[in-house]
């Protein structure tokens, strides 16, 4: 804080020198007030403005989307000798690095720490060569409307700066839970952005919750069992051997992220916090690419935070421009394995993960802290006493393992009709080709989905389904003409695997976009359906037996009337006619018309 202050001082005393002039007139926003505030989107813009102003041959602002309030969403792109372009940048074999700040705007340290690191890369000749070989594009505010939501009390938690914006876009979404249902339009207009730049690493900065200690920042990098191997390593590189220990030797102190099992008691131990492809980091990985969430402490100045961040960026800048190549390398063989397994019929895509039951050792980096029972919540009230740090030894269950899961088929088959499941490949950039005649005798795999429940209270806007069974037969058919047919043999496979395997958490199924099939559409009267009954069982035996047994081991259903005159119905044609539970997406697998796929 008062080195900000000391540098506005001397760009007031000395504008006759050109180096104090730019110093002082360069000073950022959140500087100016000695961190004590953060600039709303108008003066975050009209900084970056003046930048781009100053260093046209470096920084480049772009609107790449318009929130649903009306407002710009900018991108700065920033490269040293003016690569500005995908193209150019992929002509030039330079990487490209996505840095997002405030997709949960009250965790605003990024915005004000770009502000300063493009400043000092672009602007005051302090880092001139970060960015020789590696292409930034940097998001300063990415929720811009819940940003200008502005309130001292939007974040409860957390320390400063005094306003701070809202977690929901305009429309109450949390924009890092969609990245895989992208439904609100700021999520639409990114995945264009990142379908555009293909970026090769993202970072998306956070303010964190939960326990206090020591650290100053926290990250997270997904877990390799849900990478390319080459990513995973590459990621595993970068961050364990060479960012940290340099962030560390600036004077920092950092942690993996911390979800501790019982935030009434760190000893404990930590766990995973679960992430996955709604997530920023999750839904890059399905993309095959390495992705860095950085979490400050909530508890830590505002000043300390932004210059966590700073530093950060500004050591994992310089390692990928030390090695480009290393990074181009990984993410362009992880997609190539993406492509080739679509030949192999031993391929096992995991579609969800469970703890890793083993544990390592982990020294926390705590407080002191005192547990009391609390006559208010009748539970146990935790308070750390940030003046006596003290070291834990603890467990770290962190890791994770493949769960279910599956084959990646050749190809999905989605019916023309169903355009919200087309939309949503269109917004992920999936490639598919839509037949214009149609195909028969195709021989495929369908599923069948029973047994339905749906969460009690909307999440994100939607009824999410939490349960079902799962029965995939096979079936012979012909497609219609304007059927889509999704090849797996593209790189955003995994992408369309998240969202049309019925089993990932992730799947359109999962977020109820597929409610309606499990409605029947006609019901049959009591009066008709107790001759139906009558005559079923009269041909079928086997069925009368079987009606009996369930009156006699199951009470709830012998006491409900029309739940017995439905046990015929589900059984006959007026009822399986209705095809309730069919999945209208349809697998191609291996052996069965392998060439469905390749034109
Ligand atoms: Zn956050």
């Amino acid at each position: 804080m008062r080195r900000a202050g000391l540098a506005f001082l001397l760009g007031a005393m000395a504008m006759s020198t050109h180096a104090a002039d730019a110093q002082g007139n360069w000073i950022t926003p959140a500087e100016a007030s000695q961190f004590r505030t953060t600039p709303s989107y108008a003066q975050t813009l009209a900084y970056l403005q003046h930048l781009q102003q100053a260093a046209p041959g470096k920084l480049k602002l772009e609107t790449f989307g318009i929130t649903p309030q009306g407002r710009p969403m900018t991108a700065v792109i920033a490269s040293s000798d003016g690569t500005f372009t995908p193209d150019a940048a992929r002509a030039a074999h330079k990487p490209v690095v996505l840095v997002q700040a405030g997709i949960h705007p009250g965790e605003i340290e990024g915005k004000d720490a770009g502000l300063m690191l493009l400043r000092d890369i672009a602007v005051t000749g302090k880092y001139p060569h970060l960015l020789d070989h590696v292409v930034l594009v940097y998001i300063p505010v990415y929720s811009v409307d819940g940003h200008e939501y502005s309130s001292p009390y939007n974040r409860i938690n957390q320390n400063g700066p005094e306003s701070m914006g809202f977690r929901g876009q305009a429309q109450y979404l949390n924009l890092n839970r969609d990245y895989i249902k992208a439904d609100a339009p700021e999520t639409l207009a990114w995945l264009k952005l990142w379908q555009t730049w293909r970026p090769d690493f993202l970072i998306d900065v956070h303010t964190t919750d939960g326990a206090d200690y020591q650290y100053d920042l926290t990250w997270y990098t997904e877990d390799p069992h849900k990478l390319d191997p080459v990513v995973a390593t590459w990621q595993h590189k970068l961050m364990v051997e060479q960012a940290i220990p340099a962030y560390e030797n600036l004077g920092h102190l950092a942690s993996i992220y911390l979800e501790f099992k019982d935030g009434r008691d760190p000893r404990k131990g930590i766990e995973n916090f679960g992430s996955g492809p709604r997530f920023s980091t999750g839904y890059a990985a399905l993309q095959n690419r390495p992705a860095l969430l950085i979490e400050t402490h909530m508890l830590k100045s505002y000043a300390v935070r932004v210059h966590a961040v700073y530093d950060l960026l500004r050591v994992v800048l310089d390692e990928i421009d030390r090695d480009p190549a290393a990074l181009l390398a990984a993410t362009s063989r992880a997609e190539a394995d993406t492509i080739a397994r679509a030949n192999d019929v031993h391929a096992h895509v995991p579609l969800t993960f469970k703890p890793d039951p083993t544990s390592t050792p982990f020294e926390l980096k705590g407080y002191a802290f005192t547990q009391t029972h609390s006559d208010i919540s009748n539970d146990t009230w935790i308070q750390y006493d940030p003046s006596k740090p003290v070291t834990y030894h603890i467990e770290n269950w962190n890791g994770l393992l493949p769960d279910v899961s599956t084959t990646p088929p050749v190809a999905y088959v989605v019916p023309g009709e169903w355009k919200t499941i087309i939309d949503k490949l269109d917004a992920h950039g999936i490639a598919y080709r839509r037949i214009g005649h149609p195909m028969k005798d195709v021989e495929a795999t369908a599923y069948q989905i029973d047994q339905p429940q749906w969460a009690s209270e909307p999440f994100e806007g939607h009824l999410m389904l939490q349960s079902f069974t799962l029965h995939a037969h096979p079936v012979e058919v012909t497609l219609p003409a304007g059927s889509v047919i999704v090849p797996m043999n593209q790189r955003a496979a995994n992408v369309a695997m998240e969202l049309l395997e019925p089993q990932a958490p992730d799947s359109l199924l999962h977020w109820g976009y597929l409610n309606a099939i499990f409605e029947a559409k006609e019901f049959g009267e009591p009066r008709v359906l107790e001759k139906l009954a009558r005559d079923m069982m009269a041909k079928d035996p086997k069925l009368k037996a079987e009606f009996e047994q369930k009156l006699h081991d199951d009470p709830a259903f012998a006491a409900n009337g029309r739940e017995r005159l439905d046990f015929f119905f589900m059984r006959s044609p007026w009822y399986t006619v209705q095809r309730v539970g069919a999945y209208p997406v349809l697998r191609v697998d291996a052996g069965q018309l392998a060439n469905i796929a390749t034109k």
